[in-house]
C-alpha cells in the first residue's frame, strides 16, 4: 500500500493512495466501523504489523461499502513523517560513479560513510525548497532512495535486517556544497531548513519486490541528470541497517537514505548548481515522483 500525510479542509490526514484519490483512513474508518487509533502515520509504522493489517482491513471495507476521498490534485502534500523523532540518516557515497564523479576510485569507501540531517530539514512534495543564497550559492540535488523502518532493533545480522524495514519513499538529499566543504562535517551543509524533500508516499515493502533492482532518475527542469538503477549500490540495505544497527538501536520511523547516484550539479563540467525556479524531479519504480520547485 501507498501511504501518505496530506492536508485537506485545513486538516493532517493520514490517507492511502488508491489510483487518483486519497482515502481518508481516520474519516472512512468511522464511516465503516473498522478500527483505527492511529493520529499520524509514524504511530502507525511504531504499533507494528497490526498497522498494516489494519489498513487492509479499512481499505477492503471501502472497497465494498464506500469511505471518504480527496482527488489527488485536491490535497496539499506533507513529508509522510512530518516530524522525525531523530535526524533521518544519510549513506554518504553508495554508487561507485558518484564516488568518482566528486573525487576519484580512491573515493569508493571500503566501509559505510554515514552522515545526518536535522529534522527541520523535512520538506514535502510539491513544496518549495528555499535556495538559502544568504549562506550558500551551491545548493545541489540528490535523488536518493529511502528506508522506513519499522522495527526496534538493535544488533541485527545481514540475513535479519530486511524484517526491520516497513517500507520506502523517495528523499532529495539537497546539499550546499560550500557548506559541505568548508565544515568538514556535514552536518551543516545537508541540514538547511527545507533540504530533506521527501515523498510523496511511503510503500509498503510487500509491494517492492527487489528494492535492490529500482530504476532511480532525476530530472532538473526536464533534464535528466541522474540515471541509474539500485542494483548499483556499493552496500545493501541489508548491510546498511545491519552497520548501524552494531550497538545502535534503530526505531520505528528512523529514515535512512541510501545514497545518490552520479549525475548530481557539483559533478557535471563545469559544476552547475541549482537556481531560482528550479524544478527538481525524483523519480523512483514503485513508490512515484518527488516534485520541487527552488525559490
Ligand atoms: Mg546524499
Amino acid at each position: 500500500m501507498k501511504l501518505l500525510t496530506v492536508q485537506y479542509g485545513g486538516e493532517t490526514i493520514i490517507g492511502a493512495l488508491v489510483g487518483e484519490h486519497v482515502i481518508d483512513l481516520q474519516k472512512s474508518s468511522e464511516m465503516v466501523q473498522c478500527t483505527f487509533p492511529y493520529a499520524t502515520l509514524l504511530e502507525g509504522i511504531e504499533a507494528g504489523d497490526i498497522f498494516t493489517q489494519h489498513v487492509t482491513q479499512l481499505l477492503k471495507e471501502v472497497e465494498n461499502k464506500g469511505g471518504v476521498a480527496y482527488p489527488l490534485q485536491d490535497v496539499t502534500f506533507l513529508a509522510p513523517i512530518p516530524k522525525w523523532k531523530k535526524n533521518m540518516m544519510c549513506v554518504g557515497k553508495n554508487y561507485a560513479l558518484h564516488a568518482i564523479e566528486l573525487g576519484s576510485k580512491d573515493d569508493i569507501p571500503e566501509h559505510i560513510m554515514m552522515f545526518t540531517k536535522a529534522p527541520t530539514a523535512v520538506n514535502a512534495h510539491n513544496a518549495v525548497v528555499p535556495l538559502h543564497a544568504n549562506v550558500t550559492n551551491m545548493l545541489d540535488y540528490e535523488g536518493e532512495l529511502a528506508i522506513i523502518i519499522g522495527k526496534t532493533v538493535r544488533n541485527v545480522s545481514e540475513e535479519e535486517a530486511m524484517e526491520a524495514v516497513f517500507g520506502y519513499t523517495i528523499v532529495n538529499d539537497v546539499t550546499a556544497r560550500d557548506l559541505q566543504q568548508r565544515h568538514k562535517q556535514f552536518f551543516i551543509g545537508k541540514s538547511l531548513d527545507g533540504t530533506a524533500p521527501m515523498g510523496p508516499v511511503i510503500v509498503t515493502k510487500d509491494e517492492i519486490k527487489d528494492p535492490h533492482h529500482l530504476s532511480i532518475q532525476t530530472k532538473v527542469n526536464g533534464e535528466i541528470r541522474q540515471d541509474a538503477n539500485t542494483e548499483q549500490f556499493i552496500f545493501s540495505i541489508p548491510t546498511i541497517i545491519s552497520t548501524l544497527s552494531k550497538g545502535m538501536t534503530l526505531e520505528p520511523g528512523d529514515i535512512i537514505a541510501t545514497g545518490t547516484p552520479a549525475g548530481v550539479g557539483k559533478g557535471m563540467n563545469p559544476p552547475v548548481f541549482l537556481q531560482e525556479g528550479d524544478v527538481i524531479e525524483v523519480t523512483i519504480e514503485g513508490i512515484g515522483t518527488l516534485r520541487n520547485e527552488v525559490k
